[in-house]
């Protein structure tokens, strides 16, 4: 297996976006490799559909093993919540994007976006950590995307949390929409700024016709509801044209960009708005 990968690895050019197997990450060592210096951000553009406009960026977390390549969120994220270590990269995340943000003055111009896990709600540290970073980076517009879990999400903890980030001036967009019923109770009694569809009704919406039945109902009801709606997985021009007619606000997916690394950041958004 070893030798395989070793020759898998040879073959392929190292790209953040591109999966390749690290034999080296497991529930033992995850605590040694979650650290400032493997965090690894990349950030993918999210446009508003009738307009073109740039609006902001998601953050996606990689681990860079040097030597060894990238881990990337799927194998990494259920260690990382297996180990209780999801507030630790969440702030070293948040920090990190922050200071990526920093660099470039015109960055300020868009929403930042980071993934937050739905048992982070529960560490009243946590809460004051993120809410004073907003604080103390008040030019920069932060957003929180949550991926509720049926248990966390109706616990009163976690809306007392959602309630304080929005009080605060943290915008909470309801990640993976569409994945999971429990939340439909709640759309109305939180104040959510976005919705966002999954990819997985989104990537072959022109060719699956439930996919579209759902996408548009999930689009009435956040228009009833008053809430923004963006599309993740858009992955083809004709994608984007079926979302722009059903009236989806926004969109994110390779057919824009896929998830950019910060090196390149800049560049991308000066050919972007030419
Ligand atoms: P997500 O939040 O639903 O993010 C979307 C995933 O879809 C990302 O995978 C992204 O790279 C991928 N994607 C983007 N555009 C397209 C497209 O057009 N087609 C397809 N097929 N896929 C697309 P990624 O980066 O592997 O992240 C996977 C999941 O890991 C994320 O799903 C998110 O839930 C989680 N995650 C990533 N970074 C973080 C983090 O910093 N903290 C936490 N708590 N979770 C994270
Ligand atoms: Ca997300
Ligand atoms: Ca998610
Ligand atoms: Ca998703």
């Amino acid at each position: 297996i070893y030798a395989s990968v070793a020759a898998k690895k040879k073959r392929t050019h190292c790209s953040p976006n591109k999966h390749i197997e690290v034999p080296l990450c497991n529930s033992g060592n995850i605590t040694s490799l979650l650290n400032e210096d493997n965090l690894f951000l990349c950030y993918q553009p999210k446009i508003e559909i009738a307009t073109g406009k740039l609006i902001g960026f998601e953050v996606l977390s990689r681990l860079c093993i040097q030597g060894d390549g990238f881990i990337y969120p799927d194998k990494f994220i259920p260690l990382v919540e297996d180990a209780g270590l999801n507030c630790q990269l969440t702030k070293l995340v948040l920090s990190q994007a922050l200071s990526q943000w920093h660099l470039f003055e015109s960055l300020k111009d868009y929403r930042l976006s980071i993934n937050i896990s739905a048992s982070d709600l529960l560490s009243d540290e946590f809460i004051n950590y993120v809410i004073d970073k907003h604080l103390a980076n008040a030019d920069i517009k932060l957003m929180l995307e949550l991926t509720e879990s049926q248990q966390t999400i109706n616990e009163d903890r976690s809306l007392q949390a959602i309630a304080k980030f929005i009080i605060n001036d943290i915008p909470i967009s309801l990640d993976d929409f569409g994945k999971s019923y429990s939340t439909l109770d709640r759309l109305d009694s939180i104040p959510f700024d976005e919705i966002k569809i999954d990819k997985d009704f989104v990537s072959d919406l022109d060719k699956n016709h439930q996919h579209q039945a759902i996408v548009e109902s999930i689009i009435a009801l956040a228009q009833k509801l008053n809430v923004k709606v963006v599309a993740e997985g858009v992955e083809t021009l004709s994608i984007q044209n079926h979302l722009l007619k059903m009236g989806c606000h926004s969109a994110q997916g390779y057919f824009i960009s896929p998830p950019i690394e910060g090196r390149y950041l800049m560049s991308w958004i000066n050919s972007y708005n030419h």
